[in-house]
């Protein structure tokens, strides 16, 4: 089994004695993002992140793409908090009134939020979805080790797996694809899938499995709802894919639209929960026009350090001369693609889908949401307790 980044899983869960002392600690009310990373935090899908992050490693991952001690990193963890906090002080950290976490204060440090932007996404623009979340963060931030004590979404339980449980389930596979997604998946995205898992068979010889893992949390308005991506491919595995060579689970966080520096911290999460490769596809956590298509493939020739081996795939498109599902690189020909945004299309304008794009059973899933996709980038589309 492949190690977690930087050799050791973490595990910062709040035990039964340290919740009732924290009924009495100071509060801070932090925001959902905020208390999904605390969980990330806890249940070691950070790794080796034990807390959020303080100055030195905030700097030198915006600087260097890299902690202070040189571990690939690329996307800051932190916390935004008002001035007036303490360092050395302990404090319950908590969402909407209820608790998520104890964190100890080891420092509290000033930012240029402009600066925090053009580093992580190339940019200072507003109109891209994560320079704008950067903007409406708190002045400060604080660091310091954060002891996890309960979630804020507990939607898709059964579907909820931390890298504890990931890394004992993956131990049948000799090999771990890790796919990212934060789409209803298309033809396109099924056979990078199927084609990832034929492509480390053929290299390794080994038993190969697919861990399709989508991504749980806040999104920019147009992109599909947590529940429609989740049922999507529940009916896609059960039609289409062989049940002994993949794997269903979700990771809670947000979006960050950071291009190719959040490849490398999907890499690092994946790795995390176990995957010994990663899918990188064209613009991979990209939006509008703010990342050339392969740049996500491009950075990861920066850290050939990580453990976890990307696996560059371009896009497939339909190939009527040909007969089937291709990809440039062995067709030719002028096809059909496919395209996410032509779908949204579709759906938006209740015209049909082509079956040459989704499999029929997706797009029936698809149409008995009345509305699939986010409508406001507020968290008035999370429905959980
Ligand atoms: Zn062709």
């Amino acid at each position: 089994m492949i190690k977690p980044h930087g050799g050791k899983l973490v595990k910062n869960l709040a035990d039964e004695n340290l919740r009732e002392e924290a009924k009495e600690l100071p509060r801070v009310e932090i925001s959902r993002d905020a208390a999904l990373d605390s969980e990330n935090i806890g249940y070691g899908i950070y790794s080796p992140l034990e807390g959020f992050m303080c100055q030195e490693d905030f700097e030198s991952v915006l600087y260097h793409g890299r902690m202070a001690n040189d571990l690939a990193w690329t996307i800051p963890i932190v916390l935004d908090v008002e001035d007036s906090l303490e360092e050395g002080e302990e404090v319950l950290l908590c969402h909407r009134g209820a608790a998520v976490a104890v964190m100890e204060v080891e420092e509290v440090y000033s930012y240029d939020k402009k600066e925090y932007a053009e580093r992580v996404f190339g940019t200072d623009d507003l109109q891209h979805p994560g320079v704008r979340k950067i903007f409406t963060l708190k002045n400060k931030l604080v660091g310091g080790k954060v002891k996890f004590i309960e979630s804020v979404d507990r939607r898709f339980k059964e579907y909820d797996f931390k890298p504890e449980k990931t890394r004992k389930i993956f131990e049948k596979w000799d090999y771990i694809i890790g796919f990212q997604t934060r789409n209803a998946p298309h033809i396109g995205h099924e056979f990078v899938q199927k084609s990832a898992i034929l492509a480390v068979e053929a290299l390794t010889g080994g038993n190969v499995g697919l861990f399709i893992n989508p991504v749980i949390g806040r999104k920019k308005k147009g992109d599909f709802r947590d529940e429609v991506i989740l049922e999507a491919y529940k009916t896609l595995i059960r039609n289409y894919y062989n049940q002994d060579k993949v794997f269903l689970g979700i990771w809670k966080t947000e979006m960050r639209y950071a291009g190719p520096k959040e490849a490398i911290l999907h890499a690092i999460v994946r790795q995390n929960f176990g995957c010994t490769h990663f899918i990188v596809g064209r613009d991979h956590a990209g939006v509008g026009n703010y990342y050339r298509p392969y740049d996500a493939h491009e950075i990861f020739r920066e850290y050939e350090d990580l453990e976890i081996k990307p696996l560059f795939f371009k896009d497939f498109h339909c190939c009527q001369i040909c007969g089937g599902v291709v990809s440039e690189s062995i067709c030719p020909h002028e096809g059909i693609k496919f395209s996410g945004t032509h779908v949204r299309r579709c759906i938006q304008n209740s015209e049909n889908i082509p079956y040459e794009m989704l499999r029929k059973e997706v797009v029936e899933i698809i149409s008995k949401f009345d509305n699939p996709f986010v409508v406001e980038e507020d968290e008035a589309q999370f429905t959980g307790d």
